[in-house]
């Protein structure tokens, strides 16, 4: 084109097929290594967010349901997971890894249909993190006594792990995997609005002829995940989800003799300097609250960046923004998916009118969102005041809070100037900057020269109202454990 036009590219759409998944039309319980009906005798539809079409019906749990899991999941600690050897928990748990491996397709295609989130992070990201925290932890199956020596490790008994909607088979492997390593079982419940891999993953389980009764998946909604909690011949509580919902649980089970971690919401500070290599630092910034639609509890949703480099970095972060593709989360193009379910998006949308109605600019990339399915726009506000509810709150969507700050200091104060603890990020090239920097944020966890990066073998978890317990690593195990026989 010689008239000096810019070229109109354009993606030509690269659909994942869908049909390596076999859905069932109905999906009960899985209790004592089974399918069985809820003795509730109800169901609910569970729905494709990008299409709002129906997937599949899926049983809603009572209370009976409750009972029944929990004690099949007592005999079965009691008659044979909890008695096994580590080495033989082990061959079990490796079997699960390389099973999630061979059905990783099958897997990532059903995880984007019934979540939302787009195909190329199911595919790339959680699944395969997913396998490895299989694979990690079925390696300290068999080495519990020289992961604490001198300690005489020892399962908890039965653990109630309640997930939520925005990484349903990550959450699960974060669960699952050191509870059954640590000789547990558990019984699990997921969000009502993504039941589907979990129920696949109870597929998983039969195929690698794990006991029956060491893993129970239990379908139903928020009052069945607290009924599970509270349960009286529960050892242990494991959740992730909203801080209220932990708030909630922590109360319920007070003065219960049960171990519990809460890992909750966040409202993560990424800071820019002024020497960062800035194009790595705009990806970086892109990926912390973009990834996953920004429904990630440890999402950069509040961008720091030093008051000299701040215009610049603002213009080229929007430039950036534009090229973001939003739409169906089946096209391995796409970068921005669908929210999880109508109440997020509801939420979402109310707090970007919050921002503008507080006096915030707001900067939206001109894009078409499909005229079906929960989508909401990439959105940057600037002009933020530190006490706006866009600054305070966490949104979990797609909205990054802009902020300037002008001494590490200052960077150092904004950043903890929250209620929330999960996360953090730095940017610069300093690397003396960066280790002091790191210990006076009040995050478990802040990458350097990076965000959003997850290791099975890295402790994951909170401070303040992001919650208490750490995931994942040597810490994780611990969760599991009766270290010196003080709970028997
Ligand atoms: P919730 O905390 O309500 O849901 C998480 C899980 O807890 C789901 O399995 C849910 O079941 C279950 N649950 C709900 N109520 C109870 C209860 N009283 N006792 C025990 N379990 C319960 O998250 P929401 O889906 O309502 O999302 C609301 C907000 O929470 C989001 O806007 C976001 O800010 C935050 N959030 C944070 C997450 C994180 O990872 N930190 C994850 C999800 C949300 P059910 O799905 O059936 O309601």
């Amino acid at each position: 084109m010689g008239d000096g036009q810019a070229v109109p590219w354009e993606y030509a759409p690269a659909p994942e097929s869908r049909d390596i998944v076999q859905l069932q039309a109905r999906y009960g319980l899985f209790v004592g290594g089974k399918e069985v009906a809820p003795r509730s005798g109800q169901w609910f539809t569970t729905i494709d967010p990008a299409t709002e079409e129906p997937l599949a019906e899926v049983a809603r749990a009572g209370v009976e349901d409750v009972d029944h899991a929990v004690s099949v999941a007592r005999r079965a600690f009691k008659r044979s997971w909890g008695e096994l050897p580590g080495r033989e928990r082990a061959k079990y748990l490796f079997r699960i890894a390389r099973i999630l491996q061979e059905r990783s397709r099958e897997f990532a295609v059903l995880e984007t249909l019934n979540g939302g989130k787009p195909i190329k992070e199911s595919r790339d990201v959680d699944v395969p993190l997913a396998a490895a925290h299989f694979w990690y932890y079925a390696g300290w199956a068999d080495k519990l006594e020289y992961a604490f020596p001198n300690r005489d490790p020892k399962p908890l008994g039965v653990a109630a792990q309640v997930i939520p909607w925005n990484f349903p088979l990550l959450m699960l492997a974060w669960k699952i995997a050191p509870a059954l390593a640590a000789g547990n079982t558990v019984v699990l419940k997921p969000a009502s609005s993504t039941p589907l891999s979990a129920m696949l993953f109870a597929d998983v389980c039969r195929q690698a002829d794990l006991p029956p009764g060491v893993v129970n998946i239990i379908t139903g909604p928020g009052e069945i995940g607290l009924a599970l909690v509270s349960h009286p011949d529960v050892d242990k509580v494991a959740f992730t989800g909203s801080t209220e919902v932990g708030k909630t649980i922590g109360r319920a089970i007070a003065g219960q003799d049960k171990a519990l971690t809460l890992e909750l919401g966040g409202k993560a500070a990424n800071i820019v300097f002024d020497d960062a290599a800035i194009d790595q630092a705009i990806e970086g910034v892109v990926n912390g609250i973009f990834f996953n639609q920004g429904e990630v509890c440890c999402a950069g949703s509040r961008l720091f960046v030093q008051e000299s480099i701040a215009e610049p970095f603002i213009e080229r972060l929007k430039d950036r923004l534009s090229t973001l593709r939003v739409g169906d989360p089946l096209d391995k193009n796409t970068d921005v998916g669908a929210i999880n379910n109508a109440a997020q998006l509801a939420r979402i949308d109310e707090m970007v009118e919050t921002g503008v109605a507080e006096g915030a600019d707001i900067y939206q990339p001109a894009c078409d969102l499909p005229a079906r399915g929960f989508f909401a726009r990439p959105t940057l506000f600037t002009n933020v005041a530190q006490s706006s509810r866009i600054a305070q709150e966490e949104i979990f969507g797609p909205v990054l809070s802009v902020l300037t700050f002008r001494t590490p200091d200052e960077a150092v104060e904004k950043a903890n100037n929250t209620a929330y603890g999960l996360s953090a990020g730095v940017w610069t090239e300093k690397g003396s900057r960066i280790l002091s920097i790191v210990k006076k944020l009040r995050a478990g966890v802040v990458w350097a020269n990076t965000f959003n990066r997850f290791d099975p073998t890295s402790p994951f978890g909170g401070y303040k109202e992001s919650g208490f317990g750490r995931e994942g690593g040597q810490h994780g195990l611990l969760a599991y454990l009766d270290l010196d026989g003080e709970r028997h």
